[in-house]
């Protein structure tokens, strides 16, 4: 049995994503900018495509929608627009949060390098950002507050709707990062006073390589890419037509059948929990009350979360440690650490993250498992004997 638990990182491509840009493919694959009737067929696809991912997500006009490579370049380009018409007006300051995914905390180290200051906002145990810590760290100069919609590591979701409320009535540009909220929760740009959002098709069944900046109308965008007079003269390069349509067709299918989703990811997401707690000194990571329906992060005391993905892997269980990117290092999850974890603990983490293609006997393959294997690591751990024999203390 292989069971895919790894939506946080990626996901399949749906039959719908997958049949909406077929065509683009094979038939009608003119360049948009042709001027040719032929060509007008992709274009007049990638407008609609437009058309849709905005009503989707609650914007005001097509006009704010632009395709971008995924979400890291759109994180990218809405972090360093902010900050550079900021600093046109001697505004040199950014807010953002200790747990946000490297392509936001990469692009602010980036603009630290420019000369901007940063102030990263602890996060608290619960994975929650509060407003009031937005409130305190604006300052005159504050050119950006960009604060993740929810986490990738550990699901949890950020008073979206708040801190962007502050940030109108204080007059500083909000960005969030919203890869992991998109398709699985509610999110409308203008009730949530968000200025600039990123999204990317490949975390709800479209293809890798393809996302949108939102930019709300009055936003000064600066160019990443620098190129053809594509995306309003914001974003050079032919546009990518497949995969446009296939992310404006997923966002579709999934906002429409987010409910029935949820109701089916919810249950067995419990069940995960339910079932992995009751493994001696294990503790679940981020508040439940808070949180995406199918992001399961745990912490089990005295092993380590590479190995266990190991042999998760040899049982046919993909999982991840935390996100995908910085698996590979032994660092331990800059997330988990936010949230106040000692490096022992934030080691031994497993992040299962489920969609609506799980079924309850994969999830019952993966209670099965997981008890075995942990046990397992334990039992050959020096770690684990110090930890029982009472010489070292247990910290969960
Ligand atoms: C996956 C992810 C990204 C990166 O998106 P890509 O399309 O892979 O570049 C950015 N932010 C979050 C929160 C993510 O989960």
């Amino acid at each position: 049995m292989m069971v895919y638990a790894d939506n946080a990182a990626t996901t399949c491509v749906s039959k719908t994503a997958l049949d909406a840009m077929l065509p683009y493919l094979t038939t009608c694959y003119g360049n948009p900018s042709s001027l040719y009737s032929f060509a007008q067929e992709a274009k007049e696809a990638l407008e609609e495509a437009r058309e849709t991912v905005a009503k989707l997500i609650g914007a005001a006009s097509a006009r704010e929608i632009y395709f971008t490579s995924g979400g890291s370049e759109a994180d990218n380009q809405a972090i360093c627009s902010a900050a550079w018409s900021g600093a046109k007006k001697g505004k040199k300051h950014l807010i953002s949060t200790k747990f946000e995914h490297h392509a936001v905390l990469h692009t602010l180290d980036k603009l630290k390098k420019e000369g901007f200051e940063v102030t990263l906002l602890d996060v608290h145990e619960d994975g929650v950002v509060r407003v009031e810590d937005v409130a305190a760290a604006i300052r005159e100069d504050t050119a950006l507050v960009t604060v993740m919609f929810a986490n990738n590591e550990i699901g949890t979701v950020q008073p979206i709707r708040e801190i962007g409320a502050l940030c109108r009535e204080k007059g500083i540009p909000f960005h969030t990062d919203a890869v992991q909220a998109i398709g699985h929760m509610p999110v409308h740009v203008q009730e949530m006073n968000i200025d600039m959002l990123s999204l990317s098709g490949h975390k709800f069944h479209a293809p890798k390589g393809v996302g949108v900046l939102y930019a709300r109308r009055g936003m000064l965008l600066s160019n990443i890419i620098e190129g053809g007079a594509q995306e309003r003269g914001k974003r050079g390069g032919t546009e990518n037509i497949p995969g446009i349509v296939a992310l404006a067709a997923a966002l579709k299918e999934s906002v429409e059948h987010m409910e029935e989703n949820t109701a089916k990811i919810i249950p067995m997401r419990d069940k995960l929990f339910a079932e992995l707690s009751k493994i001696p000194h294990s503790k679940i990571n981020g508040s439940l009350e808070h949180h995406v329906p199918g992001t399961v992060n745990m912490c089990f005391e005295g092993i380590e979360g590479e190995s266990l993905l190991l042999l998760l892997d040899a049982h046919g269980v993909c999982a991840s440690s935390g996100s995908a990117c910085t698996s590979g290092s032994l660092d331990p999850s800059h997330v988990l650490l936010a949230l106040g974890l000692p490096h022992e603990i934030a080691h031994g983490s497993l992040r299962l993250s489920l969609g609506e293609y799980n079924t309850m006997e994969e999830v019952d393959h993966i209670i099965e498992v997981v008890p075995k294997v942990v046990s397992y690591l334990r039992n050959m751990s020096p770690i684990w004997e110090d930890l029982e024999t009472g010489k070292k203390p247990h910290l969960i």
